[in-house]
C-alpha cells in the first residue's frame, strides 16, 4: 500500500488528510488558527506539528509521500536555516502604489506579478523597507507551502511554479524571466529568489530531524506542492483537456483545463501550467455574496426548492454586489443591473441565478473566444453547488454538462499531486536502477 499525505493551509485553519494509492481517505484532520499576537509563521508552525500529530502513529510511520498546499502569494523572507528574518506577508497584504508601479514598468502586460498583491510587489517592498541588517540576514523569499515544506525536507530555497507565478517566474519558458532578474539586479533582492520545479516533483526525503520530531518514515518524500485554488481544483475530479471547474462561493470563479495557454490582463485572465496542459481561469464579481445581501442560506435553500427552473425567467439582471466587474466583462464602473425587482421573492431569487448563471456561460464564452479548449464537462464547487434549481437553470445556458465535483477539498487535490509525485518518483528510481 502506498500512502500519501496532503496538507492544506487555508487562511483561517489548516487540514490534513492521508490517501491511500486508491484515493481512498484514511484520515483527516484540522486545526484552527487561534487568533493571537503571535506573527503567522509561528501558528503555522504549530499547525503543522498540531496536524501530524493527529494521525495516528501507525499510519504516521508508514508514510510514503507529502505535498503541502498554501494560499497564494503568502509570503516571507528566511535565513539560511529557515528561520524567519520578517513576519509573513498575507495573500490580501497590499504593499502600496511605488513598488507596483516598477513592477508595471517592466512586466509584460498579461503577468499575475501585476497586482497590488503579488509576490513580487512584497519582495520589492521588503528590498526597500528592510533594515540593512535584516537584508543581510536574509537569504530566501518563500511561499507559505514552500517555508512549511522545508521544515519536512530541510532543503531551503526551493519553491513550484504555481506558487511562484505571482512572482513573476515565466512557466512557459521554465525560467525567471529577463525583466524579473534586471528589476531585482537594480532593486535589490535577486539573491533571495527561490529555485523553481515543476508541482508534483521530488523536494526531497524527509529530513532525519523531521522524521524524528514527527514519528515519520525516515522513506517518506517530500513532493513540490501547490496553490490552495489549485489544489481544489484537483481534488474536483477534472483532469483532462475540457474539464472545468466553476466555483460557486462568495465569488463566481471558473477554471478550464486547456491545451492553449490563455492570457488577459484586461480580463484578470491567467493560466497556470499543469505539466503539458493549462489551467485558465477568470473570476467575476457576481456570487454568493449577492445572494446574502438579499436571502439567508436557509431562505435560499427554501425558496429555491419553489423554483420552476425549466421556465425561463424573464428577469435581465446583472447581479454584483457594488459597482464594478473585471470578468467577463472588464468595465470597473459596471452597475448592477437588478430591476424591475418582482414582488415574489422566487421570481426575485431566480432572476438572480439566472443572471449569474448567464454570467458563468459568457465567462466560459470569453475563454473560447480568446484560445482556450472549449469545455467538455463543468464540475461545480462552492456554497452554490448544493443548489439543484440552480444547476437545472445553469444547465439550460452552459455550453457542457454540469457534474459535481468529486471534493472540493483542497488537502485531497494536494495528496493525489503526492500520489502522483511519488508513483512518478518510483517510475525515474526504477529507470535508474536498471541503466
Ligand atoms: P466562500 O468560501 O467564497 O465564502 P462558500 O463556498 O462557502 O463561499 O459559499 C458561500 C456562499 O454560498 C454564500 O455567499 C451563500 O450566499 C451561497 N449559498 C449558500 N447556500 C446556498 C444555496 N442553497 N443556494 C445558492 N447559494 C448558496
Amino acid at each position: 500500500m502506498v500512502y500519501a499525505a496532503g496538507l492544506d493551509f487555508g487562511t483561517s485553519g489548516a487540514r490534513l488528510v492521508v490517501m491511500d494509492e486508491a484515493q481512498r481517505l484514511l484520515t483527516e484532520v484540522r486545526v484552527e488558527f487561534a487568533e493571537t499576537d503571535r506573527s503567522w509563521d509561528v501558528t503555522w508552525l504549530q499547525a503543522l506539528e498540531a496536524l501530524l500529530r493527529q494521525v495516528e502513529p501507525g499510519v504516521r510511520s508508514q508514510l510514503d509521500a507529502i505535498a503541502i498546499n498554501g494560499t497564494s502569494a503568502t509570503v516571507l523572507l528566511c535565513d539560511d536555516h529557515g528561520q524567519p528574518v520578517t513576519a509573513p506577508l498575507l495573500y490580501n497584504d497590499d504593499c502600496g502604489q511605488a513598488c507596483i508601479s516598477q513592477v508595471a514598468s517592466v512586466a509584460p502586460a498579461g503577468s499575475p506579478a501585476r497586482s497590488a498583491t503579488s509576490s513580487l510587489v512584497k519582495l520589492l517592498w521588503w528590498g526597500a523597507h528592510l533594515s540593512a541588517e535584516r537584508q543581510g540576514r536574509a537569504r530566501y523569499f518563500l511561499h507559505q507551502a514552500d517555508w512549511l515544506a522545508a521544515h519536512l525536507h530541510g532543503h531551503w530555497g526551493r519553491s513550484d511554479y504555481h506558487n511562484a507565478l505571482k512572482l513573476g517566474y515565466d512557466v512557459g519558458g521554465l525560467a525567471y524571466p529577463d525583466w524579473l532578474l534586471q528589476l531585482l539586479e537594480s532593486e535589490g533582492g535577486r539573491q533571495w529568489l527561490p529555485q523553481v520545479q515543476a508541482p508534483g516533483t521530488l523536494f526531497g526525503l524527509v529530513s532525519t530531524a523531521a522524521s524524528d520530531r514527527y514519528g515519520i518514515s525516515r522513506d517518506c518524500i517530500v513532493i513540490a506542492g501547490t496553490t490552495d485554488s489549485i489544489a481544489a481544483f484537483l481534488a474536483s475530479g477534472a483532469q483532462a483537456p475540457g474539464d472545468a471547474v466553476t466555483s460557486l462561493g462568495s465569488t463566481l470563479v471558473i477554471k478550464l483545463l486547456s491545451h492553449t495557454r490563455v492570457e488577459d490582463s484586461r480580463y484578470g485572465i491567467y493560466s497556470h501550467r499543469l505539466g503539458d496542459l493549462w489551467l485558465v481561469g477568470g473570476a467575476s464579481n457576481t456570487g454568493g455574496a449577492v445572494l446574502r445581501q438579499y436571502f439567508t442560506d436557509e431562505e435560499l435553500a427554501s425558496l429555491s426548492q419553489q423554483i420552476d427552473s425549466d421556465r425561463p425567467s424573464p428577469l435581465d439582471y446583472y447581479p454584483l454586489p457594488r459597482p464594478g466587474e473585471r470578468f467577463p466583462i472588464n468595465d470597473p464602473q459596471l452597475l448592477p443591473r437588478l430591476s424591475p425587482r418582482p414582488a415574489d421573492p422566487t421570481d426575485f431569487l431566480q432572476g438572480l441565478l439566472e443572471g449569474m448563471a448567464r454570467i458563468e456561460a459568457q465567462g466560459y464564452e470569453r475563454l473560447i473566444a480568446l484560445g482556450a479548449t472549449p469545455p467538455t464537462r463543468i464540475f461545480t464547487a462552492g456554497g452554490g453547488a448544493q443548489n439543484p434549481a440552480w444547476t437545472q437553470i445553469r444547465q439550460r445556458w452552459l455550453p457542457a454538462p454540469v457534474m459535481t465535483a468529486g471534493s472540493t477539498e483542497a488537502a485531497i487535490g494536494t495528496a493525489k499531486l503526492a500520489l502522483q509525485g511519488y508513483a512518478q518518483a518510483q517510475a525515474t528510481a526504477a529507470i535508474e536502477g536498471s541503466t
